[in-house]
């Protein structure tokens, strides 16, 4: 049997049912009470007690000391990168492998994404790679990292929990703390995924998370900014909420701020899911397992498996071919999704995109051979529910 009919029968015996997308929401709580609440009470908009109550339940669940929720994750690594510093001319390092979101946030503030590499084992941001490489590209100047071919300054870094995957925090703290830049992670991936024994987000400066419709949890639209930091969870809560002073009745604004705060509504919704996370880890973690089972003994593949010191929440399962099954990769995503199955590719690497093809970049190979490589399988909650 060829390679691409018995990958696509392992994830038919898996999913046990005829068709399956890569990830659909479930929404099995409190949803539509709290919505209905939220109708109820009138207030549906950027103001209510939805919105306070998630980002205190996601203060408690993540253990940072501050959630600000906003309206997407883009919007959450924008306002980050600002509140971290980053200004027009400035540079940010970005993982080559990663949703173009996290890119289009460094433009927003008027700098340029930096490409680097990524590790096999976690599919994040190198730290040793990373410090090989501003060894030789950078100088300090006054307590700032400077690129020295550009004579830009490389203000934040964004290592990226890709599916769920911590990255080597340890490895890259290091990395940020020598070198004078401010991490802040895109955890949009990762909630409920632990590094040595802390939530993803937690680590850096900031950390960004997504509630997008195809995210673990979702709010339908929406997304958070975690830091330990009272005086940038402040600047967060007020750059997002259009910079308005508080006031009984006056409209005073104090600089250019954001319509970034996340509705009450959505929030309602945020609430319901957040109570169902727990469940909705398990779910994960045992459809992987069933994965495990079903690929165990097919050559020239692999399950992607938490990295060491990591427990993932597996937001999407993950196939990684090896070098010479590489060219029987669209072949596999053909038969798949001709018998229903939806399997996708990784992101096309950002350098590779016509709005980044000019940035700056390390060497790649890693997030070149990765991208080669790489399948993501149906991973929704309901496939181990529902069978
Ligand atoms: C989903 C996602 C985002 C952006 O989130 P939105 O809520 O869709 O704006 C950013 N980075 C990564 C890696 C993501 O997967």
């Amino acid at each position: 049997m060829n390679i691409s009919r018995e990958i696509t029968f392992a994830i038919q015996k898996v999913v046990g049912k005829k068709r399956a997308s890569l990830h659909e929401p479930r929404f099995n709580g409190n949803e539509l009470k709290y919505v209905q609440e939220c109708i109820d009470s009138t207030f549906v908009s950027s103001v209510g007690i939805f919105v306070n109550k998630f980002e205190k339940e996601l203060e408690n669940y993540t253990g940072s000391n501050h959630a600000i929720a906003v309206v997407n994750g883009t919007t959450a690594l924008h306002l980050s990168l600002l509140i971290a510093g980053v200004k027009s001319g400035d540079e940010v390092l970005v993982q080559a492998l990663t949703f173009v979101a996290t890119a289009n946030a460094v433009r927003y503030c008027g700098a340029e994404p930096h490409f680097v590499d990524c590790e096999e084992n976690t599919l994040g941001m190198d730290p040793e790679a990373l410090r090989r490489y501003l060894k030789v590209a950078t100088e300090q100047r006054s307590g700032v990292c400077v690129n020295r071919y550009t004579g830009c300054s490389i203000r934040a870094m964004i290592p990226v929990h890709i599916f769920g995957h911590p990255c080597d925090l340890e490895g890259l703290s290091a990395v940020a703390k020598d070198y004078n830049i401010a991490m802040i992670e895109d955890a949009s991936e990762s909630l409920g995924s632990i590094y040595n024994g802390k939530h993803t987000g937690t680590f850096g400066l900031l950390g960004t998370l997504s509630f997008n419709g195809n995210k673990t949890i979702t709010t339908g639209g929406g997304g958070a900014i975690l830091t330990d930091n009272l005086e940038l969870a402040k600047r967060a809560k007020h750059l997002s909420t259009t910079a308005k002073i508080r006031h009984q009745w006056e409209y005073s604004h104090d600089e250019v701020g954001f319509n970034y705060r996340m509705p009450n509504i959505n929030a309602a919704l945020g609430c319901a899911q957040l109570e169902q996370l727990t469940e909705f880890l398990k779910s994960k973690r045992q459809l992987y397992e069933r994965y495990q089972d079903a690929f165990r003994d097919i050559p020239k593949v692999q399950l992607f498996n938490e990295p060491e010191r990591s427990k993932s929440n597996y937001w999407l399962q993950t196939l990684i071919l090896d070098e010479s099954a590489s060219e029987s990769r669209d072949a596999i995503l053909q038969a798949s999704n001709d018998a229903g199955l939806m399997t996708r590719p990784v992101w096309k690497l950002m350098h590779k995109l016509p709005p980044y093809s000019n940035c700056q970049r390390s060497s790649l190979l890693v997030a070149e051979s990765l991208e080669s490589r790489i399948i993501n399988l149906p991973s929704s909650v309901g496939l181990v529910n529902s069978v």
